[in-house]
Formats: structure tokens, C-alpha cells, sequence
């Protein structure tokens, strides 16, 4: 029996639709601050929401408070977005169906009722009860729940407030049933190290269901610390994508869930870490206050460079003037028709035609072809590439055709982790720098200009303004503080 719960507090909000830069989102709101789930992985919602000042401790966190005025503030805001919008998701910082609060949900169920009313589609997405009133509504919407066990002892650790998995399956099961289109992110999913357990099963458990999406863990040391990660969420992918294959289920594997290791490679990189302690960050932050406050926002930051040089290329190929979003399942549909891999010899294995089937224009499948042959005729040689300076890397990669500045750059910093490199060709970069230096000029001159203060560490930076956009910080004013 689901104890029901009420939340404690309410706040008021001056705006709630807005456009998400995450992978499979369109537009999106959220209703709730706060998430009674309190997942463990960490939760990247509640670290920002920390970071923001919006919440001080994680038992703040898990108390939701409501959105007051939600409604009031999609009456106003529908008819503005109304043409934008081909699916509003919720939510990505929060739970629509927290487990147990009623309150949460009628609310939910009124703001649904109230967009549906003006003909926006919703996508929803819990790790509560989908309720049954969901059948009265628009048969367009869609309805997930995430799932990355069946097993209650890690689901009691990692996602405490959350509902029962048995209890959540049935609630899908339930919509599914009823004729609604149901899917499951199962998503961030666990290395053997946390929990030893069969993903087969979790297929199984949700083999009814129209869509799949799998995604790894992010940012979590303790997965960096399962040594053979890459090439367990590869099989793990694979898993996926012959299941869905063979079901006919629609599936998307996450950004950079799948990653290859083809004949040519450059060295695999060891982990990075960015925090107050690093050179880079005492210089950027000594040199330009507008980079301190987002490394006050950010934190500190782990990554690691791409270790499939040829991955990489073939990646940012197709991405090139289209947007990630598309690129990605291209990419994604690639790597699956390549049998999981991209190496020279997969790569070769398939046709034009069958590329070009899944979205790739006839140009970009010839500089794809170019590069593999550069690399099969020994002109291409990624080790080479390691020890040659930026102007000298920048040199080799763009006489290849179908490379130019931003893709070479791309490379720098993503592959070679050079340090130096400013990405001012890019549009995503410029769209953070425009977010933190409130300006709209652009210009190369001018970017140049500005950056000159991050010398010799403007490709730190760089990743920086990435993380900001990806996680959506751009979407709020940047405020300084004197
Ligand atoms: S359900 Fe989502 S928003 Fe809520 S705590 Fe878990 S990860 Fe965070």
C-alpha cells in the first residue's frame, strides 16, 4: 500500500516551458523542485540544483516543493510555444509522479490535461507510479518509467524513495495495455562492480514496450574504476540493440554509450581530473572572474579523452551541419549496421547504399571513405598525430577533404586533450560564450580577443561553457555578484 504524502512547501516560478539541449529532448518544464526519489548515482539534478543554491543538502532534496503557479503559468506560456513544441517532456530535473505524493501528481495530471487541451503531445518519464487516469487523456503521449534493475536491494540503495520496480512495471504494463505507447530508460545502468546482474532480464521484463533507451553512468568514479567498462557497456549495447532487433522494439543507445577500439588508435588516455587545485583552473579562474563564477556553478569536472581516433572523426563527420541530435542517431544507426564497431574493415564491410540508407548524405559517405583510405595508404597515422604540435595536427587533418577547421579543432581537444585550442567556429561554444559575457558579438576577431586572458588554457575553458550548455545552465541569466 503506497503511504500517501503531501508536499510540505510550494514556490512560485516567473517561467517554465523552455528548450532542452538534452539528447532526446524537445521542449520541457519542470513543475516540482526537489525529487523524493532521492537517487543515488549521484543525481546530476540535485548537484546542480546544490551548486545553483536552490537547495542546500540532499535531505533538502528529497522534500519536493511544488510549483505554485504552474498552471497559471502555462495559460500564459502555451500559446507562445504552442507551434514550437512536437513533444513536451517531463521531466529532466525532477519526477512528474513522485512516489506517494498526491499532490504532485493531480498536478501533474492538470498540466498534462491543460497541454494536451491546446494539442501538445507530452512524453513522461518516472521512477514513481504512472496512474491509471493516464488513459483518459491524449492517446498521443507517451509514458516511460526508467528501470536499470529488477533487483529491490539495489533499488532500496540507489533510488530509496522511488517506487518498487515490480510496482512501477505494472503501472507501464498498465498504459500499455490500454493501448498508450509506453517505453524505458534504462539508463544510467550499473557496472558489474555495483550490482552483478543479467540485462537479459530486464529486456525481458519490458519486452512489451515500444521503445528502449540505454544509456551508461556518467561521471562516476566508481564505474571509471571497473576496468573494462568501455567494452562492457559496448556488449551491453549490442545486448540492446539485438533484442530490440529481434522484437522489433525501437531503441536509442546514449551519446557516447558505445565506443570502439578499430585497428588505429591513439593511445588510451588516462582519466582527467579538473578541480581548484589544477594549474588550469587557478589561471582561469586568477584571469577572468566570468570563467570563476561558472567554475563556482560547475565544480569541479572528470573526463576522458576520446581513445578511438577514427570513432571520433567518423562521429563529428556526420554531425557536421546537421544538429548532434540527428548526427547522433546516425551515428548510432552506423555503429549498429557496422555490427557495434567502427573500424576500417567494418567500415568497408558496407556499402554506399546501405549508408546512405540510414541518413547519411552522399558527400559526407565520401569523406568517410577518404579518411579510411588515408589511413589504409599510411598517409593518416593517428600516433603521428600525437606528437606533432596543434598548427602541425590542424595541417594534416584538414588536407583530407571533408575535415576543416572545426572538425580538426574538435579533435585537439576531444582526442589529443591539447590545452590551447578555442573553438570559436563552433556554434555550440558560441552559444555559451554569448550566455557568459552577455554579448551578441561574435566575431572571430572579437572571441580571439576576449579569450586571449585563458591562454594557455582556452580549450579548459571550452569544456567548461560545454557543460553549461549541456546541462542547461544557459538557460538562466548568468549573475554576478560584487
Ligand atoms: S528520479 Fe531523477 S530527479 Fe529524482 S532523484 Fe532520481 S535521478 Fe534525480
Amino acid at each position: 500500500m503506497v503511504k500517501v504524502k503531501q508536499t510540505a512547501c510550494s514556490i512560485i516560478r516567473k517561467s517554465l516551458i523552455y528548450k532542452t539541449g538534452v539528447e532526446y529532448g524537445d521542449y520541457t518544464m519542470n513543475h516540482i523542485q526537489g525529487c523524493s526519489h532521492g537517487c543515488k548515482y549521484p543525481c546530476y539534478a540535485f548537484l546542480m540544483a546544490k551548486r545553483f543554491g536552490k537547495v542546500d543538502s540532499y535531505e533538502e532534496w528529497i522534500e519536493p516543493t511544488i510549483v505554485e503557479n504552474t498552471l497559471d503559468l502555462l495559460t500564459e506560456e502555451i500559446p507562445k510555444f504552442k507551434d514550437k513544441i512536437s513533444t513536451l517532456h517531463m521531466c529532466f530535473t525532477t519526477d512528474p509522479f513522485m512516489y506517494g505524493y498526491s499532490d504532485i501528481k493531480e498536478l501533474t495530471l492538470s498540466a498534462l490535461k491543460l497541454l494536451n487541451n491546446n494539442d501538445i503531445k507530452c512524453s513522461i518519464l518516472t521512477k514513481g507510479l504512472l496512474p491509471k487516469e493516464l488513459i483518459t487523456l491524449s492517446p498521443d503521449n507517451e509514458y516511460g518509467i526508467t528501470l536499470v534493475s529488477l533487483n529491490e536491494e539495489y533499488r532500496k540503495t540507489n533510488e530509496p524513495g522511488a517506487a518498487p520496480y515490480k510496482e512501477r512495471l505494472a503501472s507501464l504494463k498498465y498504459l500499455h495495455d490500454h493501448g498508450l505507447r509506453t517505453w524505458v530508460s534504462i539508463e544510467p545502468y550499473p557496472t558489474p562492480n555495483i550490482i552483478d546482474q543479467d540485462l537479459r532480464s530486464i529486456l525481458e521484463a519490458v519486452s512489451f514496450t515500444d521503445k528502449i533507451i540505454f544509456g551508461r553512468t556518467n561521471y562516476s568514479k566508481v564505474i571509471s574504476a571497473y576496468k573494462d567498462n568501455k567494452s562492457f557497456y559496448n556488449e551491453q549495447a549490442n545486448i540492446v540493440i539485438g533484442f530490440c532487433k529481434e522484437k522489433g522494439i525501437d531503441y536509442h543507445i546514449k551519446h557516447r554509450t558505445i565506443t570502439s577500439y578499430p585497428d588505429q588508435t591513439v593511445k588510451k588516455a588516462e582519466m582527467v581530473t579538473l578541480d581548484e587545485n589544477a594549474q588550469s583552473i587557478q589561471h582561469l579562474c586568477k584571469n577572468d572572474n566570468h570563467f570563476a563564477k561558472v567554475f563556482s556553478m560547475i565544480g569541479s569536472m572528470t573526463y576522458q579523452p576520446h581513445g578511438d581516433a577514427y570513432d571520433f572523426l567518423i562521429h563529428e563527420i556526420i554531425e557536421q551541419m546537421i544538429s548532434q541530435k540527428a548526427g547522433d542517431k546516425i551515428y548510432n544507426k552506423l555503429v549498429s549496421l557496422c555490427g557495434g564497431k567502427l573500424t576500417v574493415n567494418s567500415i568497408n564491410s558496407v556499402s554506399d547504399n546501405e549508408v546512405h540508407s540510414i541518413g547519411t548524405s552522399n558527400s559526407k559517405i565520401q569523406y568517410i571513405r577518404n579518411l579510411t583510405a588515408a589511413i589504409e595508404s599510411g598517409n593518416l597515422d593517428f600516433d603521428a598525430l600525437q606528437n606533432m604540435p596543434d598548427s602541425e595536427v590542424m595541417k594534416k587533418l584538414t588536407s583530407l577533404r571533408g575535415i576543416g577547421n572545426w572538425t580538426a579543432k574538435m579533435y585537439l581537444i576531444f582526442v589529443l586533450d591539447r590545452q590551447d585550442i578555442l573553438p570559436f567556429e563552433d556554434s555550440a561554444f558560441l552559444h555559451s560564450y554569448q550566455w557568459l559575457y552577455n554579448t551578441n558579438d561574435t566575431s572571430p576577431t572579437k572571441v580571439k580577443e576576449n579569450c586571449q586572458k585563458w591562454h594557455p588554457y582556452a580549450s579548459i575553458a571550452a569544456r567548461y561553457l560545454y557543460h553549461a550548455l549541456d546541462f542547461g545552465l544557459t538557460k538562466e541569466k548568468i549573475e554576478f555578484f560584487k
